[in-house]
């Protein structure tokens, strides 16, 4: 998803850093002190428009949320939203998934008890497998920054990535906790947050595949 370059984008973006925060350097271990409450910590990478980390954040007051966002554009859409609904438990990072070990602590200090991946950008070229975000170096960095029994959840509408992510997954030695292979009609399913893309391709009959695992053995 690329969208077009926003003239208000930038301004928003340097008026709001209480909200917003442009590839943070030294936040390891220190990404609490950016919400009114220490709570557990979840991160989307490739948050879009924010739909579903903004409803996540709404529905959940108990935890903190980190969208993070490669599109100054897409990360502007959701920091518009947040300016309007100021929820306490929301930040916004423009950065790069591929920089995450950066931006959060690692190993025994991991500060991330959930990550996200929602229709993620599949890449269907052989020769850009490393920019999937389900390449074994992102589960590196996943494996990294997130708490030992932590939980990735990743869902596609794209079943060539599905399977891809199932096999690297796997190869990575993740143990899975949910394989669904038609998200809305899978009845263990019962607390789904859709996005923005996914009311889209669902609306056009689209089936969602889900996978729900983990790093720890
Ligand atoms: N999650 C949203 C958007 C899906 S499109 C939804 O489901 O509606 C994929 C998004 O991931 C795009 O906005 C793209 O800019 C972002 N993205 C792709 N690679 C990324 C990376 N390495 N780091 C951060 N965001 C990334």
């Amino acid at each position: 998803m690329r969208l077009r370059n926003k003239q208000w984008a930038k301004p928003l973006i340097l008026a709001h850093p209480e909200m917003i925060l442009v590839r943070p350097e030294k936040m390891q271990g220190h990404w609490q002190s950016r919400f009114d409450q220490a709570r557990p910590l979840y991160l989307e990478v490739g948050s879009g428009k924010g739909q579903f980390i903004v409803e996540m954040a709404k529905t959940h007051p108990d935890r903190n949320f980190i969208a993070l966002e490669l599109q100054e554009a897409a990360v502007a859409m959701i920091l518009k939203k947040q300016v309007a609904l100021k929820l306490p438990n929301l930040q916004l990072v423009l950065g790069d998934g591929a920089d995450l070990t950066d931006y959060f602590s690692e190993g025994e200090e991991g500060e991330i008890d959930g990550l996200f991946l929602n229709f993620s950008d599949p890449w269907p070229k052989t020769r850009h497998e490393k920019r999937r975000l389900t390449y074994r170096d992102f589960l590196r960095q996943y494996q990294a920054i997130m708490k030992p029994d932590a939980l990735l959840q990743f869902k596609t509408d794209n079943q060539g990535l599905f399977e891809y992510s199932l096999v690297s997954m796997n190869h990575f030695g993740m143990t899975f906790d949910l394989v669904s292979l038609n998200l809305h009609h899978d009845k263990r399913v019962t607390d789904n947050v859709p996005t923005e893309y996914e009311e889209k391709f669902s609306a056009d009959g689209g089936r969602i595949y889900e996978l729900v695992a983990h790093f720890k053995h």
